[in-house]
């Protein structure tokens, strides 16, 4: 019997849908033989994510209709919006991407002769509080899943060298140069996000990811001690680079607070074994910053204190001029003789040239100057 006036419950059900790329491909094989297809479809699955940037289930044109559409209902591609985007007259763009929860992390393209360096964030925020950079005005928020990590990654890959990405459905495929190298010197800190950030690494350098060779990633961290030594033992044989800035505690201490708690001699010391270990060049990065870390006594410290490191290098970066931090960089007659200084001593040293510089490349300044909108 029937009773036209029965209210039917509505039941709503909330599906969350889970993002595929926090799955590792063997996660992802299993979870294709849980539901009795063949394992082999996920490096297929793989290969349309991460090779051929489809955003899509639907695109998936050689799987099965029936595996797309589960596909579909469960799990999703892309989490990320673009927000805004800046594009420098060098090349170098700027992505402000919105998060799910509307968070916002900032990513940037930086094309070169030869190669597209992707500058990745690892954290909403940074809790490390270094003066010298806007990721931290803003205090701390939470760690990136992996699966965000790799959505910058994928969507720099579709987009770093191609138009106006923001402006098109399908992902514009970058043509004359393809996104080559990683770094995480984005906004936050990549060995306080551990896990998450090595299972996306684990995933841009695998054949079936995005294929990028592990000399071609870098992790930059702000010192953390324990982090290093881990990583040390992953038989990963990616870049590290260490931002330093100073190379006395007192004056380190004064831009980065958390040399308090991993403190020059004890860092040094955790780089001699990391060297050991893994038989790695470390990049140390020291940003010149007028009148504070940039005349000859800086240089003089900075040689006595990597001296002894068999295989380091030092990249000087002069500060990007930030009005709400009061920093700027030094004249180039100084920072010139800084790193002559440098080099006359023996210590194998770059100059980093400065990209982006019109459109608030350092970290963390999009995002800030975003909300303060
Ligand atoms: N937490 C990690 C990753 C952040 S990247 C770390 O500390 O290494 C940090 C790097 O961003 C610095 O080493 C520097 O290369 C760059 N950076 C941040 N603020 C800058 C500024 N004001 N001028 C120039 N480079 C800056």
């Amino acid at each position: 019997m029937t009773n036209k006036n029965r209210t039917v419950p509505c039941f709503t059900v909330s599906i969350i849908m889970q993002d595929i790329k926090e799955l590792s491909l063997k996660e992802l094989e299993d979870k294709l033989l849980c539901w009795g297809s063949p394992k082999y479809y996920a490096k297929g699955i793989f290969n349309w994510i991460y090779q051929k940037g489809a955003y899509e289930f639907n695109r998936m044109s050689d799987l099965p209709a029936a595996l797309r559409k589960a596909l579909a209902m469960e799990f999703s591609i892309l989490g990320l919006e673009l927000a805004d985007l800046e594009q420098s007259s060098d090349g170098t763009a700027k992505f402000l991407f919105a998060l799910k929860d509307k968070n916002l992390v900032e990513a940037v393209s930086i094309p070169a002769a030869r190669r597209v360096t992707g500058c990745i964030s690892s954290q909403v925020g940074c809790k490390f509080g270094c003066n010298f950079c806007a990721s931290a005005l803003k205090g701390f928020k939470r760690n990136l899943t992996s699966g965000e990590i790799l959505d910058e990654v994928l969507y720099l890959k579709n987009n770093a060298s191609g138009g106006h990405p923001a402006l098109s459905e399908e992902p514009v495929r970058a043509s004359a140069q393809q996104l080559s190298h990683i770094v995480f010197m984005g906004t936050g800190e990549p060995l306080d996000n551990y896990e998450n950030v090595l299972k996306a690494i684990r995933i841009i350098n695998s054949a079936h990811g995005f294929n990028i060779g592990a000399r071609r990633i870098t992790i930059s961290t702000c010192g953390i001690i324990p982090g290093i030594e881990r990583l040390a033992l992953e038989n990963l044989q990616i870049e590290l680079s260490i931002s330093l800035h100073a190379a006395v505690d007192k004056t380190r201490s004064q831009i980065m607070p958390v040399n308090q708690k991993y403190p020059l001699e004890a860092l040094i010391k955790c780089c001699h074994e990391y060297i050991a270990k893994t038989n790695r060049q470390i990049t140390f990065e020291y940003i010149l910053i007028k009148g504070f870390n940039s005349n000859l006594s800086s240089a003089q410290n900075l040689v006595k204190l990597l001296k002894d490191l068999r295989l380091a290098k030092v990249n000087l970066i002069p500060a990007n001029s930030i009005p709400e931090l009061k920093i700027i960089p030094p004249e180039i007659s100084e920072i010139v003789s800084f790193r002559d200084y440098l080099f006359g001593a023996g210590i194998n040293v770059t100059l980093r040239k400065e990209r982006g510089q019109d459109i608030d490349a350092a970290c963390g300044q999009l995002r800030l100057r975003h909300e303060e909108k």
